[in-house]
């Protein structure tokens, strides 16, 4: 550990199931009967624009009732302790990584709480829903749609991920299924960057034989006492 300076994290929906968060695969993958990948592509959404505001209208409203759980605030507290490089990358959408006060977050699949004009081209922090098609704060179109990276759209900042694994003496996997690329290939590529890797889980996913190693329990015990392995050897 203490060759370790630059840390690279990503969370998936495992650390916000504790909060309360459903994921698509707990619910079956079915929505009002919709298989999930029909309300979240911009061919549904081109579709039916509706039913796919109506269901992240939803979801944007559940969010804000949740809470964060220990293991954001243990990955908030390795954040404001580290001196040393660090990034969240979180598959997640939700804003318990910051409502739990982590500043270093990068949201590769989009965030429910912001609104993206496809007008213009801006995005506005959102908290309302936009089932009856508001005016962009910015161009004052009715073209919002929500900032989620669908099914088949291109995950946002694949670049700085990279260049964040590139300088990686540490790739930390949390919560996640290792199901959905390309968030399921970084193990690989951040070994093959000469990464350590280490998986922390609530069981062994598709992905375990490619870690260095794989820790298996809930999030919210594994994060808070893996925060404090790390920042013990920091000091
Ligand atoms: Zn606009």
């Amino acid at each position: 550990m203490a060759d370790i300076r630059n840390i690279v994290i990503l969370t998936g929906a495992g650390i916000s199931a504790e909060s309360g968060i459903d994921t698509f695969r707990d619910a079956g993958g079915l929505w009002e009967q919709h298989r999930v990948e029909d309300v979240a592509t911009p061919e549904a959404f081109a579709r039916d624009p509706d039913l796919v505001l109506r269901f992240y209208d939803m979801r944007r409203e559940a969010i804000q009732t949740k809470a964060p759980n220990p293991a954001h605030r243990a990955l908030a507290r390795l954040d404001r302790e580290w001196e040393g490089g660090l990034l969240i990358v979180t598959q997640n959408v939700d804003d318990l990584h910051e409502r739990a006060g982590a500043e270093r977050v990068l949201h590769m699949h989009g965030e429910h709480l912001n609104a993206w004009c496809t007008a213009c081209d801006t995005r506005s922090r959102w908290t309302g829903p936009l089932i009856d098609r508001p005016d962009c704060p910015t161009c004052g179109e009715p073209c919002l749609r929500p900032d989620i990276v669908w099914f088949g759209e291109m995950p946002y900042r694949m670049e700085d991920i990279y260049a964040a694994m590139r300088g990686a003496h540490l790739f930390v996997s949390i919560g996640t299924s290792g199901a959905v690329y390309p968030a399921a290939g970084f193990v690989r590529d951040a070994r093959s960057l000469g990464a350590k890797t280490l998986e922390l889980n609530l069981e062994r996913s598709q992905r375990s034989g490619w870690f260095d190693e794989t820790r298996l329990g809930p999030a919210s015990e594994l994060v808070p006492s893996w925060v404090d392995e790390v920042l013990s050897q920091q000091n």
